[in-house]
This record gives structure tokens, C-alpha cells and sequence, in this order.
């Protein structure tokens, strides 16, 4: 995380912030449109890929009591978190809809995805990082007894599949963004790397290290991250993964996770994340309720930012939302 930020410090002149709509050129707006319809060629081949899997696709919210700590993550950024009364009670906006996708999963739709947005007030300093905006939406999903060789599986066929089918049929597209060509066809499958084994080859720079040195799309496991993303503790192991897109960087985070009280617990306080946030998954896990799954989320900003080649991730959202600059639409 530092690395992106150190390295982008060094390239700050050179990436232009994506202007509203209203302020675009004639090229601009040009540009603009042929990445429009790349995110909905991609958005209706992704949630089609889901569907016909047999996932069931689930609408989002925006506010509720429990949403996603985003801690400890040593690559987290927030600068404010939104919380507003209502009815009496104190809510959140969503950052990310990881709990609502183990208690639904558990409890109801074993095999569910949502174009969740998610809302993350990231530090304005992250302007220039080109793959930070403060409202994105994830294609979130989670599978009941899934394993992370069947997420791994199910995201390398639905990654492969989309861009055999965007080669086919939007190639005038791919050639205006000169992407054509330089979008290959990954090998299968993809490979995975250790985050120590990475850590101890490029330090702390690991991710922006393996994302330049990669051809292909990689897999890296083993992150310390947030309590709900299985470890093990005995090996001190975490069983989860991001992937990373080769020239670009993380695009997909996500995990094996945790279903037992007490683990759940003890991570939760050792963790110093405030327990009466996270009262009914633990509720639910203590009663034996909360079930194995796995999943992940994909950020669609960044996947279709990777495949249109743009500079800035906002390029790609019609009503771009750049860390520090609120506009009026
Ligand atoms: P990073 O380390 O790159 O800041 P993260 O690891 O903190 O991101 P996650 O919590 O893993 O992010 O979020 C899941 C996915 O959502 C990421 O893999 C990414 O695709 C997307 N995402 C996260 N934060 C942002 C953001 N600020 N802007 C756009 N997409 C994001
Ligand atoms: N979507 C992520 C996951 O499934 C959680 C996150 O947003 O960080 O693990
Ligand atoms: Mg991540």
C-alpha cells in the first residue's frame, strides 16, 4: 500500500483527474461512451455468468447497523465513516456487504451475488493512485461450503470467459481504447503466490511488484486482514486471496471465512472492533447458524478500468467520485 502511494507521489503530474460530464470535450465524451459500454458489456456478461451458475442475485442496501469494519487492514485509507440516526438508532453507510453476505448465505440463498455500492470516504491524498474512488460498487458474491479452489475456479472461468466474448464482440471498442492487442487470453490456471513468499522476495512493495512483473492474472493468499476472513491458528495461516491483473494491481478481494463463535470472538476483540456493531452474526454463530461459506468481490471500476486501460479508475463511472473533489452531480 505504501509503495502504491510512494510510487504515485512520483507520478502525480502525470495523471489527469476525470472531469464531470458536463466539463468533458467532444473526444472526451467520445472516450467516455466507448467505456459505457464496456462496463455494460461486461456488467451483463458477468451477472449472466452468476446467473446461469445458479447464483441467486440479491438487491443492496445502504444503511444498517453492521457493515464492513475495514479493519485491520494495513492497505485501509478512511478518513470518515458515515453514521446517521434513524428511527432511533444509529446506522451506517455500507462500506462493504460482507456481513449481510454470510448471514444470507447461511441462512437462505447458499449461492447469491449483488452489485453492491459501497461507500468509502478514502484519504483525499489517494486522488492520484488512479485505483481509488470514494463510492464504487462490487460484484460481491459468497457460496455456502465452498472452498477457495472453488472461488478460484468459478472467478478464472468467469474472468476468461468475459474476455473471450468482449475479444469477439467489441472489438472496435477494445481498438478505439488500443486494448485490442494488448488484452491477452490468460493461461489456466492462474498462478498463486504466498504473500510471504512475495513479501520476502520485494518487501513491502510486493503488490505493485508482482502486478508489473506478471503477465497474467495471479492469485496472492495468506493476507492478514479482517475477522471475518478465515485463519488458521494453529499455522497462523489466512486462507484468502486478492487478484491482481497484470500492469495494473489488486482488482478482487476475498476469503474463506470464519463460522465459529468463539474464533469469531476472540478476532473481533483482539482486533478492537466494537462488538455491539456485530451482534447478530456472533448471535447467530453461537446458536450454530452461521455456516462455512466462501466468496469474494469484485470491484467493477477496476476490472473494467483494467480492461479499457484507462489512467484513473473515475474514468469509468459516469459521475466520477475522485478522493477530495465533490461535484455537484
Ligand atoms: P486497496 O488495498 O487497493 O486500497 P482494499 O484491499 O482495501 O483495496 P477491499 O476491502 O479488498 O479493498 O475491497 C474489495 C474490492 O473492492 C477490491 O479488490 C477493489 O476491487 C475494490 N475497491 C476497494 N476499495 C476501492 C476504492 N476505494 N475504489 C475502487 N475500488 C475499490
Ligand atoms: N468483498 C470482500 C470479500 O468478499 C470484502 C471487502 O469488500 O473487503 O471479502
Ligand atoms: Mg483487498
Amino acid at each position: 500500500m505504501k509503495t502504491k502511494q510512494t510510487l504515485t507521489q512520483q507520478t502525480v503530474s502525470l495523471i489527469e483527474i476525470p472531469k464531470p460530464l458536463d466539463k468533458l470535450s467532444e473526444s472526451e465524451i467520445k472516450r467516455k461512451a466507448c467505456i459505457g459500454k464496456i462496463m455494460t458489456y461486461t456488467l451483463r456478461n458477468l451477472t449472466s455468468q452468476f446467473v446461469d451458475s445458479g447464483f441467486e442475485w440479491l438487491l443492496p442496501v445502504a444503511l444498517s447497523q453492521s457493515t464492513d469494519p475495514l479493519w485491520p487492514d494495513p492497505g485501509a485509507s478512511i478518513e470518515k465513516r458515515i453514521e446517521v440516526d434513524i428511527y432511533g438508532k444509529t446506522v451506517r453507510t455500507t462500506a462493504s456487504m460482507i456481513i449481510h453476505k454470510l448471514i444470507a448465505s447461511s441462512l437462505a440463498y447458499p449461492k447469491l451475488f449483488i452489485l453492491s455500492p459501497n461507500i468509502r470516504i478514502e484519504k483525499a491524498e489517494r486522488a492520484t493512485t488512479g485505483k481509488h474512488i470514494y463510492e464504487f460498487t462490487q460484484l460481491d458474491f459468497e457460496a455456502r461450503d465452498a472452498s477457495t479452489k472453488d472461488v478460484m475456479i468459478l472467478v478464472e472461468d468467469a474472468v476468461c470467459s468475459l474476455l473471450t466474448s468482449l475479444k469477439r464482440d467489441m472489438k472496435d471498442e477494445l481498438t478505439f481504447l488500443c486494448r485490442c492487442d494488448t488484452i491477452k487470453l490468460p493461461k489456466r490456471p492462474f498462478k498463486v503466490y504466498d504473500r510471504q513468499e512475495l513479501e520476502a522476495k520485494y518487501g513491502a512493495d510486493w503488490e505493485e511488484a508482482i502486478s508489473q512483473e506478471t503477465s497474467d492474472p495471479v492469485w496472492v493468499t495468506n493476507i492478514p486482514r479482517e475477522f471475518y476472513d478465515f485463519e488458521d491458528f494453529k499455522t497462523g495461516k489466512w486462507d484468502n486471496y486478492d487478484l491482481f491483473m497484470p500492469q495494473y494491481g489488486e482488482v478482487l478481494s476475498g476469503a474463506k471465512r470464519e463460522w465459529e463463535y468463539e474464533k469469531i470472538l476472540q478476532k473481533i476483540e483482539r482486533d478492537n472492533v466494537d462488538k455491539s456493531n456485530y451482534a447478530l452474526i456472533l448471535k447467530l454463530a453461537k446458536e450454530g447458524k452461521l455456516k462455512p461459506t466462501a466468496g469474494g468481490g469484485i470491484g467493477m471500476e477496476r476490472l473494467v478500468g483494467w480492461i479499457s486501460g484507462v489512467e484513473h479508475i473515475a474514468e469509468t463511472q459516469p459521475f466520477p467520485r475522485v478522493p477530495g473533489t465533490v461535484n455537484e452531480l
